[in-house]
């Protein structure tokens, strides 16, 4: 192995190998930034969501609230000019109680805090003393942080000062609200409409959770919490902050001006993330066929690639079956450059390769064939069982010629000689040069009589034909057949032609000398 073992990877590997790692780098990319996008569309929507529905909510009970104290300024109005007339307050008290479902409770107290009627009657807390005197101290229409009434319930105390028409102080008429008890309040706030794990709760000024959507937190102080800060603060907006029992949530807050209350309509992060997984695992499921097609293309094409390739370079490494480069279909540029460039090799090797061989088996002066040529065509016919004859010729005193007119026309002889012997015989005979001046002719299916006529024609024919300068030339000729009964070899074949040849030149040259037979001989 003089390059070294051969690589592992082969073209269509290496293909597949990169068009997948682009269609997996693909994927995962378009994945990754759809992620990130929708993440944050994801929670900046449900900040906006939040948002736009705690302002909402937070106007509804501000509006709710303004139209509870409207009602009791109108009764306060009333209730001033009828001082002491508790019948009247009574009445106006059951007015306001099931005029709307807004309060509770009503009741009407005197300047010192003293109730003086309430309804509904069940309540009896009449005579007894207020327990929020804040309203009481500061004379003016307000609605109460939530506190405990006198019997029990959380409650927020919405009231308006009664003054008499002589501008003198003369009490309060005030409606409760009781905190998670069916009211106006309770029913707005609890029709939210309940999206993707939010909820949405209430807080008043001292961090008492007014409203929530799990009861047994009404009533709670809330601790360390940026969304309650920032509402309480009278802020309005959204945030994704950690909320006081460590989650983290999208928030969006709103106070309500009358009461100083913060709506807070919240969702948690990870309710929020749920629906990206979902998102993200139906595009995923909607990427796959595609790329799964993808990548079924890609060992298609890969193979189609890839395949041609194989092929030239499979013929390339087996010069005896080059010829299946031909059948090959280069469909592209490259393989077709290739398969172009393999063909023309393979032409140009064949060219020299039969050069070589025509080389190797040719005489290069005359350009018959020489010995090796000839024994191989001999073997070939008694291989097949053809018969022959052999015509074994040699000039007569050729030593003379190059004596006498030096080696150069010695050779010109023997070329003129050589050109004479092929246009004496058959396209299908075989002249040779087998030695210096000694030739053969090979006549195959040739029987040793036409043979003998050859070689006489032959011979009288060279003997007419004078070469320049040297004049007239004789030869010499043995002439044997073979065939396949004969049972003789072809060396033995070779040597009984010279043996004829060398009869013919002991009896005065110039002349044939056949097997068996001596045919004819020259009058010379
Ligand atoms: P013979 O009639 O007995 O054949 O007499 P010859 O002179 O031809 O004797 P022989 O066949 O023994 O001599 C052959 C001579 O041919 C010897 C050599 O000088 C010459 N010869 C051999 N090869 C070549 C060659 O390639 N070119 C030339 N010019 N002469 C050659
Ligand atoms: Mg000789
Ligand atoms: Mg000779």
């Amino acid at each position: 192995m003089p390059f070294g073992p051969p690589p592992k990877l082969n073209l269509r590997n290496l293909i597949l190998l990169f068009a997948l790692a682009a269609t997996l780098a693909t994927l995962a990319n378009n994945l990754l930034v759809t992620y990130g996008i929708q993440r944050q569309a994801l929670v900046q929507n449900a900040l906006e969501a939040n948002r736009a529905y705690a302002a909402k909510l937070a106007a509804s009970i501000n509006e709710n609230l303004a139209g509870d104290l409207e009602r009791l300024r109108f009764s306060a109005n009333l209730l001033g000019n009828v001082p002491g007339d508790t019948k009247q307050m009574a009445l106006e008290a059951e007015r306001l109680l099931t005029q709307d479902h807004s309060f509770n409770t009503v009741l009407v107290a005197d300047a010192e805090g003293t109730v003086v009627a309430s309804k509904p009657d069940s309540l009896g807390i009449n005579g007894q003393a207020l327990r929020s005197r804040e309203a009481l101290q500061q004379r003016r229409a307000m609605v109460s942080p939530a506190f405990r009434s006198l019997a029990g319930n959380l409650i927020v105390f919405v009231s308006h000062p009664i003054w008499g028409p002589d501008g003198q102080y003369r009490g309060l008429i005030g409606g409760t609200i009781y905190l998670g008890k069916p009211n106006a309040l309770d029913s707005l706030v609890s029709q939210h409409f309940h999206h993707d794990a939010s909820n949405v709760y209430l807080v008043d000024p001292d961090r008492k959770v007014l409203f929530h959507p799990d009861a047994s937190r009404v009533g709670e102080r809330l601790g360390a919490n940026p969304i309650v800060d920032a509402v309480l603060k009278g802020e309005s907006g959204a945030m994704q902050a950690v909320n006081t029992r460590g989650v983290e949530m999208l928030a969006g807050y709103a106070s309500v001006p009358l009461s100083g209350w913060g709506v807070v309509a919240q969702q948690p992060l990870a309710a929020a993330q749920a629906a990206l997984e979902e998102l993200m695992k139906r595009l995923l499921a909607g990427l796959l066929p595609m790329s799964l097609l993808g990548i079924g293309l890609i060992l298609w094409i890969s193979a189609r690639i890839s395949r041609p390739l194989r092929q030239l370079a499979e013929s390339a490494a087996q010069p005896e079956r080059a010829e299946k480069a031909l059948r090959v279909k280069a469909w592209y540029a490259e393989a077709w450059m290739i398969k172009q460039a393999l063909l023309a090799g393979l032409e140009v090797t064949r060219a020299k390769l039969g050069q070589l061989d025509q080389q190797a088996k040719s005489d290069p002066l005359t350009g018959l064939a020489n010995r090796r040529a000839m024994e191989e065509r001999l073997q070939a016919w008694q291989r097949l069982g053809t018969p022959f004859s052999v015509i074994s010729l040699d000039i007569d005193h050729f030593k003379r010629v190059n004596d006498t007119f030096g080696h150069d026309t010695g050779d010109d002889v023997l070329r003129q000689f050589a050109d004479l012997l092929r246009q004496s015989c058959r396209e299908r005979d075989l002249p040779c040069r087998v030695g210096g001046e000694e030739f053969i002719l090979l006549l195959p299916e040739a029987p040793l009589r036409t043979a003998a006529e050859v070689a006489e024609r032959f011979r009288a024919r060279q003997e007419a034909t004078p070469i320049d300068p040297v004049g007239q030339i004789t030869v010499s000729l043995g002439v044997v057949h073979w065939s396949p009964r004969g049972g003789r070899s072809v060396q033995d074949v070779l040597k009984r032609a010279d043996e004829l040849l060398y009869q013919a030149k002991q009896a005065g040259r110039n002349r044939v000398m056949a097997d068996e037979i001596r045919v004819f001989e020259s009058i010379s």
